[in-house]
């Protein structure tokens, strides 16, 4: 299946590129994960090399790259937008890819589990290091839960806990008001959803691929995620619009 996909978006790819157009308008989002950290679970990849984050982030320039926050509010425009996140809160978001975003003046979102940053490991930021990462001007700073939990199988009142817990933990760290959220393991419907909103967020990523345009629900965003496996080619593929089909498909 995943050879076909490839296939597919490479065809699309060809086919624009023999006519030259701007990036398809709306508002794309990439999903990244760890860059370089050496990660103790085995997973399908989603620590990527920095040399790999690099060069995407070099080529990465035609449509306008704004923070989620601000790329949401100018979502019914024609524009081309591009969104950087991270999930998880890895500590090499700071040290590793904040300074080759801030080389190319690239804004992002880093979502991060209350959980993982109080407990300690050293593969995730700790509060000092989430103060500091607050303090880049171009990063916005998101909640991915209380504790990672798949928000789907939480009772009403662990659902409520789990978004505005992380919330006030990390409002209380930064000492700014935290708006957005991804949802953990990209687990989410309707009941979930109206809970988000009802805790005060106003922004909100899935897992679904595709992109979101004016009338797209900002609890409910499409992202284009981003795995290690992923060539040069495939990262700009999903930054432009030619894997915008997949979150019409099962997978
Ligand atoms: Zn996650």
């Amino acid at each position: 299946m995943r050879g076909i996909q490839r296939n597919f978006a490479r065809l699309l790819s060809e086919v624009r590129a023999l006519v030259p157009l701007a990036p398809a308008p709306g508002l794309r989002i990439l999903a990244f994960h760890a860059i370089g950290s050496s990660l103790p679970f085995p997973h399908y990849g989603i620590s990527m090399t920095p040399a790999r984050f690099e060069q995407a982030m070099s080529s990465l320039v035609p449509a306008q790259n704004a923070g989620l926050t601000d790329a949401v509010s100018r979502v019914d425009s024609q524009a081309a937008l591009l969104a950087l996140t991270f999930d998880d809160g890895y500590r090499d978001v700071l040290e590793t890819a904040v300074p080759i975003l801030r080389a190319h003046g690239l804004a992002a979102s880093v979502f991060i589990t209350a959980a993982f940053a109080a407990g300690g490991a050293p593969l995730y930021l700790d509060r000092q290091a989430i103060v500091e990462l607050s303090r880049e001007p171009r990063i916005e700073i998101g909640s991915h839960g209380a504790t990672h939990r798949r928000l789907t199988e939480c009772s009403d009142g662990d659902l409520r806990n789990e978004l505005r817990d992380s919330r006030h933990q990390l409002e209380d760290w930064i000492g700014r008001p935290v708006r957005t959220l991804a949802y953990p393991h990209g687990a989410v419907d309707r009941r979930v959803r109206d809970a988000a909103e009802e805790v005060g967020y106003e922004s909100a990523c899935t897992s679904r691929f595709g992109v979101n345009r004016g009338g797209t629900d900002p609890l409910l965003l499409r992202r284009n995620e981003i795995v290690s496996a992923d060539s040069l080619r495939v990262i700009r593929q999903k930054a432009e619009g030619f894997w915008d089909w997949k979150g019409k498909v099962r997978s």
